[in-house]
């Protein structure tokens, strides 16, 4: 069991404890997790310009080898990396283990009760999917995140099959992947962030490879829902891979 997906209070919107974390993913039996704090530069974002990397990488360092039987890895979750591409490149001078690029912004808009009000889910994700495709595009971090986001929020989906194959196109062109996240079923929701149905298309495209990751921001939720994950990835027949070192390795 892995979990490539998770927030610490090195992130605006968890009070978690590395090491609390490191304990819970032994008690579980977890062999590997990362760290994969947000760095937002949206002005509209909560954790605006809230990460410090220096501070990050002095407890990660500290608490790094507490547990021999778990192999903790170190990451950042880059909001809208195709908007702030010098600093991410600035930011990963670091060590890092792990990048995941998420789209959580179209400018300011966020996909809120206000927004959703505004706009439907089909004029919502049509610009949304604009955004992640130029996100993709920089080919700059390793794995996609959360690839269907809104639905977190509109609980539906809509997409254009031709630009979705645009999207994972330019993806696996730049060598990149993408993250199935569990979080959405902790919402309530069926789907795992994406479902079967870009599985599959990600699949059709060629791509072979996808990171599992909880988006835990409590130490309970780490791990949560893998073995759906898996079974997904399974059934769909793609395969589970980590980071370290920003090289992709298959588990
Ligand atoms: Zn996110
Ligand atoms: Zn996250």
């Amino acid at each position: 069991m892995r979990d490539m997906h998770i927030h610490t209070e090195f992130s605006c919107d968890s009070e978690a404890k590395m090491e609390d974390y490191i304990s819970e993913a032994k008690k579980k039996g977890m062999t590997t997790i990362c760290f994969t704090e947000h760095v937002d530069l949206n002005i509209n974002d909560h954790g605006y310009h809230y990460y410090s990397a220096d501070k990050f990488w002095k407890q990660f360092d500290e608490i790094q080898s507490i547990c021999p039987t778990v192999e903790v890895l170190a990451g950042i979750e880059f909001g809208e990396p195709h908007l702030y591409e010098k600093c991410l490149k600035e930011l990963t001078k670091y060590p890092y283990d792990f990048v995941i690029g998420s789209v959580h912004w179209i400018g300011d808009m966020f996909p809120c009760q206000k927004i959703r009000e505004q706009y439907s889910a089909k004029e919502f994700y049509t610009l949304y999917w604009q955004e992640v495709l130029k996100a993709v595009q920089t080919g700059a971090f390793d794995a996609l995140g959360h690839m269907d986001f809104p639905k977190r929020y509109y609980g539906e989906i809509y997409y254009d099959e031709s630009v979705m194959n645009e999207i994972f196109c330019n993806l696996l062109e730049k060598d990149m992947v993408i993250e199935i996240n569990t979080s959405s079923l902790r919402k309530g929701y069926e789907q795992t962030m994406p479902g079967r149905e870009l599985l599959e298309i990600y699949k059709s495209n060629g791509g072979k490879y996808v990171t599992i990751g909880s988006d835990a921001h409590t130490v309970e939720d780490i791990g949560a829902d893998y073995a759906t994950a898996k079974d997904l990835l399974k059934e769909v027949g793609l395969q589970e891979v980590i980071y370290r070192q920003r090289k992709r390795q298959i588990v």
